[in-house]
């Protein structure tokens, strides 16, 4: 499939063609001229950052780097330690906008007053602190191009199908009918979709901010944004718990209070005392 592009100087010009279905390393991206704001989802995890750095060459050879601005979600301390800090350095690498947006009731505050944690069927917590909040950031993005009648943004995430039987699911690239709207256009693109780990790191490697990943990985996590997410399996959370004993037992304390299981059939408190004892969590299972 050869994506055409449009250019107000050169008119009609082909694309390399999109790699729908290979491995091989290459971004899945469409034509990025086409869009007028191209904003980069960054949780400062690997993912993202071998994104921005396909995205940010690419959309230099297209001469519309000065469209991307980077979008961090700030959890708060939720996350791993110096995460915001690691997105900003990362996207200032580049010398793109960043952006910060954050909800204005925590996790960790809102599981209290709700009375129980999300999980994979009520994934509030993407939903209100991530998702929420980056729409608002597009509405403000939006109404800064008021030349444009309806600004087209593309949605870039680093979700990859090796990660979840879920996101294999998720389509690479389609417009987004709940983000858009009569004064925005909104397309959501996961240009890695197709990539196995072994690809972000060689790309993290080779790209531009090899030196700026972030510590936890090296401490042996597996992923990074929440610290204690509410889809990890057991060995990553009891690594977690080991790495950060202090923020286990306030979310055991949480726990016990809402009296709200974290996982269904696995409690913070479990999880704690396996962190306690000592146990060498394998957590290559989440290795994707
Ligand atoms: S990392 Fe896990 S717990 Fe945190 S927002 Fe994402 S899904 Fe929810």
């Amino acid at each position: 499939m050869t994506i055409l592009c449009e250019s107000s100087a050169t008119g009609v010009l082909p694309e390399p063609q999109l790699n729908l279905f290979g491995d091989d390393g290459a971004p899945l991206l469409p034509c990025l001229r086409a869009y007028d704001i191209l904003l980069v989802n960054s949780s400062a995890g690997k993912d993202s950052q071998a994104m921005l750095d396909c995205v940010y060459e690419r959309a230099s050879a297209q001469g519309v780097a000065d469209r991307i601005t980077v979008v961090h979600a700030d959890l708060g301390d939720v996350e791993w330690p110096g995460t915001r800090e690691l997105a900003e350095a990362q996207a200032n690498r580049y010398g793109v906008r960043f952006e910060v947006v954050a909800a204005r009731e925590g996790l960790l505050e809102r599981t209290e007053r709700r009375g129980m944690w999300p999980d994979a069927a009520r994934r509030w917590c993407t939903s209100d602190l991530k998702r929420g909040p980056i729409r608002t950031l597009m509405t403000r993005l939006a109404l800064e191009l008021d030349h444009i009648d309806r600004p087209r943004i593309l949605n870039l995430m680093g979700l990859r199908a090796q990660e979840s039987p879920a996101r294999a699911k998720r389509l690479p690239l389609v417009i987004d009918d709940g983000a858009s709207s009569g004064r925005r256009e909104v397309t959501t693109c996961l240009p890695l979709f197709h990539w196995r780990v072994e690809h972000v790191w060689d790309r993290i490697r080779s790209g531009q901010t090899a030196d700026l990943v972030h510590p936890a990985y090296a401490a042996g996590m597996p992923r990074l944004s929440c610290s204690f997410c509410v889809l990890a399996p057991t060995p990553a959370l009891i690594k977690a718990a080991q790495l950060r004993p202090d923020k286990a037992r306030e979310y055991a304390q949480l726990e016990q209070r809402i009296g709200h299981s974290f996982k269904a059939n696995l409690t913070m408190a479990q999880i704690v005392r396996a962190a306690e004892a000592g146990e060498n969590p394998d957590v290559t299972s989440w290795l994707g």
